[in-house]
Order: C-alpha cells, then structure tokens, then sequence
C-alpha cells in the first residue's frame, strides 16, 4: 500500500500547477503526481496557439475578454467563474514565466500577443507554434526542484477508493461520498493493481478526444477521470457540448489506430490571416458568418462539415498562398514542417483540412475551488467543468483555466489537509476475473465500433433517431465490454474501452437530454435555442 499526503492524477498544466504551488506552500506534505504513460505525454504537450490573458491594460481589459467567452459559452458560462478565470489568470502566466516558461517577444521587448477567432483583441501569448510543449517542459523541469514532489510514470489510475470498497453504502448518517485515493495499475511491476493511499486527491487526468476517429489528442486522452468518477457517483456535467477543430491537417490515409493524433493547423493561421476555401478555390465562410475565417469554431466546424457533407467531400481547403512567407516560417514552423513532410508547400498550395475532435468542454463538476461532488476529491483541467466555457470553448481559455484552477486547488488544500488523516481500511484490488483475454481483438474492435458510432451519430450534427441509435449501440458494446471486465485479468486497454464507452454514453445521453441546439451542440430536430438556460448532469 503506498502512502503520500497529495495524490495528484496527471501531469499536464492542470496537475503541475497544483504540485508546484502546493510545493511550495507546505514543504511538509508528500505529493505524487502519476502518469498513465511518460511524463509529458499530454494534451497540454500538444496545444499550438497559446494561452488567452489580458497582458496589456491599456489595449485591452478584462472586461472584453469576459466578454468574449460569455459569447462564446452561447448563455451557459457562469459568470462569476469567468470572471475569476480573467482576473487572476495573468497573475498566473507571470508564474509560469518565472518558472521558466518562454512566450515569443516583439523587437520591442514586449510580448507578441495573437489573436484567434472569437477574441476581439490580441491577447494570445505563445511559443512559436509549439507553446504547450514549451509549457509541459518548463513546469516538469520545475516540479523536479522539489524534494516532496514525486512524478510516476506508467501508473494506470484505475479507480477512485471510497466507502464502497470498505463495503460501506452512503447513508443519510454519512452522506457525503469520500474519496481515499486509487487504485492505480503499475504498468512496470507486471501490470499490478495496487491501492494509492492519500489525504487528498485531484483528477487532472485531461480529455477525453479518442472517443472519436479523427482526433487531435493524444492516446493518453481517454477521459479516464470523468469514467472513474462516473462510476463513484460523483455529479458529471455539460458532455454534450464537445468541441470539434475545424482545421485539423486532411491526409488521404487518415488516422484509424494511429498512435499520433491528427496534426492541428491552429487557428493562429486562420487569425494571421488564412482563408477557408472549397475544392473549386471559393471562399465560403461568409454565407454562415460575417467574421469569415474567423468566426468561433463551432461556427466554422459546422461550416465545413455542411460544405463537405453537400459535395460528398472529405476536406476543404485553407489558403496560405497569400501570406509573408518570412512572418509564416517564424510563427509557425512545427505547420510548416509538418506540410512539407507530407509534400505540402503552404506558400504555392492549398492545405487540406477536415474537422476533428479537439476538447470536452463538460466533465467533473466542481466550485470555484476546484472541489468535486465527493469529499476530499478535486479536479482542475479540462476533465473538470468549472463553468467557464459554457457551451463552448473560447480559444486559448483551457491552458489558463488550468493554471487558475490548479493554483486555487493548492491553495484550498493547504488549508483543508489538516481535518484529512488516511483512510487504513482500504482492501487490496478486489480482480474482477482471473483469465487472460483469448483474442484482443475483441477489445481492438470494440474501440474501433465505438469511434464510428460516436464520430457518425453524435458528431458536429446530431438528430433524435441518430442519438437514440447511438444509445442502443452502445448498450451492447457496454453489456459485451462488462462481461469482458468479469471474466478476464484487466489491461490496459480494456480499462481504457470500459473508460471511453462511459464517455461516449454520457456525451450522447446528455446531448438526448438537450431539447435544443445550443453552442457545440446541434440537433436538427430542434434548430432553436430555447429561452431558459440550463445544464445537463448525470
Ligand atoms: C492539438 C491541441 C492543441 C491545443 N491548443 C490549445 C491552445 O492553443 N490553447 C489552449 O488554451 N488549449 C489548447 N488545447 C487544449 C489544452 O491543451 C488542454 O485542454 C490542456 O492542456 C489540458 O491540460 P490538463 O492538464 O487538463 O490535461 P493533459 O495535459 O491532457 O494531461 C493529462 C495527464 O493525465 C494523465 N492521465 C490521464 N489518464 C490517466 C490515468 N488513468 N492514470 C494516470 N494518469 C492519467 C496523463 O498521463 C497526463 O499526464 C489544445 C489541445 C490539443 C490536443
């Protein structure tokens, strides 16, 4: 049984934020931050454009940005959330900054701040094209500086400890659910199941995008988190509102199985002045919005899904053609080099482009300091729903939400950890079946099954019949996958099917429950907004 004060799921900027701000506050508590693979193996690793923080007061003001994500939340953001997340956010940039993060400069020496769509003002700060990896680098070399911070690679959280293991239920003596910490598969010690004990825990676990075919994020993104909590019955909100990328990089062969998600060409492009076109070389964005190119990703992703969908075509095209070459290969090189690897030269051709998975916006829902529905547990990334994005994502709003979240966690917990002792009753694992698996194919095509159900029935466009056809189909691969689970020694990959099949049912059964096309979310069969506003839980 391994014991440590703080046991933190994930190492992105969620999870890094927590640890190195809890570090630092109490040098006496022991923090574990886990991996399900390597370190840096992350959706924060991936992101492109940068992190959205009103940097220069006199350009610009908190109140444009708020505004700009309650219009883009379309009615579901929670003001007072936003408002935390755009005051205190460049506070918390300044800290990665000291901490070692490096965002582009102008000649001037003052930061180069982009814009992307749905912002009204320049207000981005990167790294090239590459400021989730300069951040995922700056904050583990970090954390490294500290003695009480321990970071775990290839330990597989499997499943949160409460009540439930020690045999107990929840009753109105004790009412409140508790979490313990987890149970967490060593990948490196024969895949063993062993119990993590701690005063505390936090889900930071991110996304949840290998739900569907074409994705941007990464393998480790199976919405593990949100699954996990799920089944401890703690409280889920928003999954029907998933935001999909207009512009992720269209190869013919696609990426069925691949290990690598799909390349993003971000929309920094779009702001630095790329065009949408179709395969005959017309602009067509400005049918569905005024603002063109740059209108809000939804706005766009239904565009070239509706463009796509009348012409029978797989992708649509964006113009760099026009562009400063020198000002493209400085900004952004990673696109540049990734175009030309596949034979693409973005100054003489059109790149090709098709929509892709990119972000839950919904997920664990938590107050405004990151606290859970069950006791002693928080979560902060995007495998929470704090109530910022609302019903859809602002660009550039996620990296800072997790350093906002993450740091007010810490804070929390440094105040709180007193009243928590260890729970020693915990049980060992308690293995479902005892058998190795005969064929893995069985788990290698149910995965498959439920990327096509999910990416055909609950995608950009949903409709009643091809939600209701979604839910009946996932029944079955969720009654096949839990025999699997009974009869058989757990993997890996089946925790991760059991995980994604949660995922996929919640997405599609709130969207079912959504009379209403709001946001991400669009039903033909109810085209309107209705005129009150709510959230979807389960
Ligand atoms: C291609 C791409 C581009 C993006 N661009 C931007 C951008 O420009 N600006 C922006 O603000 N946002 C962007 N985003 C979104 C943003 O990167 C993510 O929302 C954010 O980084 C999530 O951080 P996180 O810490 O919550 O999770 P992640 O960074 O995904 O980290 C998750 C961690 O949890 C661990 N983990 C997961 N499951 C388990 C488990 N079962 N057991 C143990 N460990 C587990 C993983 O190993 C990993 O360490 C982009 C995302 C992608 C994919």
């Amino acid at each position: 049984m391994k014991k440590q004060d703080v046991l933190i799921i994930g190492s992105g900027v969620a999870g890094m934020t927590v640890a190195i701000n809890l570090a630092e506050r109490r040098p006496d508590l022991s923090i574990t931050v886990l991996n399900k693979t390597r370190q840096g193996e992350s959706n924060t690793s991936w992101a492109q454009g940068g992190v959205a923080s009103v940097w220069n007061e006199n350009l610009n003001n908190f109140e444009k940005h708020i505004e700009d994500t309650l219009d883009a939340g379309d009615g579901l953001c929670d003001r007072d959330i936003v408002e935390i997340v755009v005051t205190e956010g460049p506070q918390r940039v300044k800290e990665m900054i000291q901490w070692g993060t490096r965002f582009d400069k102008e000649e001037n020496g003052g930061y180069d701040l982009g814009r992307e769509g749905g912002h009204s003002e320049n207000r981005i700060l990167h790294y090239k094209d590459k400021t989730g990896w300069e951040i995922q680098r700056a904050i583990l070399e970090k954390g490294a500086d500290y003695d009480n911070i321990t970071v775990v690679e290839d330990a597989f959280a499997i499943e949160l400890i409460t009540q439930h293991h020690l045999g107990r239920v929840v009753t109105s003596a004790t009412p409140h659910i508790e979490c313990y910490g987890v149970y967490v598969m060593e990948k490196n010690n024969q895949a063993r199941i062993e119990p993590y004990l701690a005063r505390t825990t936090i889900l930071a676990s991110g996304g949840a995008g290998q739900v569907y075919r074409s994705t941007t994020n990464p393998v480790v993104a199976t919405g593990d988190g949100i699954a996990m909590m799920f089944r401890a019955r703690g409280t889920i909100q928003d999954m029907e509102f998933v935001q999909f990328h207009p512009t992720a990089l269209y190869t013919p062969e696609g990426n069925p199985g691949s290990a690598l998600p799909d390349f993003l060409i971000s929309e920094a492009v779009r702001g630095y002045g790329a065009i949408l076109k179709t395969l005959d070389g017309k602009e067509f964005m400005h049918k569905y919005d005024p603002r063109g190119s740059l209108a809000p990703r939804d706005i766009v992703a239904r565009a070239i899904d509706r463009e796509m969908k009348i012409h029978g075509w797989d992708y649509v095209y964006l113009d760099c053609r026009h562009l400063d070459a020198e000002g493209f290969t400085t900004h952004f090189p990673t696109i540049l080099h990734k175009c030309r690897s596949i034979g693409i030269d973005p100054f003489t051709q059109y790149i090709p482009i098709t929509p892709a998975c990119h972000y839950i916006c919904g997920g664990i829902r938590v107050d405004q300091y990151g606290r859970s529905s069950i006791d002693r547990l928080y979560a902060c990334g995007e495998v929470a729903c704090t109530g910022l994005h609302g019903a859809n994502r602002l660009a550039s709003n996620s990296l800072l939400e997790g350093m906002v979240f993450g740091y007010r966690i810490a804070e929390d917990i440094s105040h709180r950890i007193g009243s928590w002792d260890w729970n020693e009753e915990v049980p060992e694992w308690d293995a479902q079946g005892t058998t190795e698996p005969d064929e893995m194919v069985l788990i290698t095509q149910s995965i498959k099954e439920l990327k096509e159900i999910m990416s055909s029935y609950v995608g950009i466009v949903r409709s009643n019949v091809r939600l209701e056809r979604a839910l009946n189909r996932l029944h079955t691969l969720y009654k096949e996958t839990e025999e699997l689970y009974q009869s058989t020694t757990l993997s890996p990959q089946l925790a991760e099917l059991r995980n994604l099949i949660t995922n996929g049912y919640l997405i599609t059964k709130q969207a079912s429950f959504r009379k209403e096309s709001r946001g991400l979310h669009y039903n033909t069969d109810y085209p309107e907004k209705l005129p009150f506003k709510d959230h979807m839980f389960l």
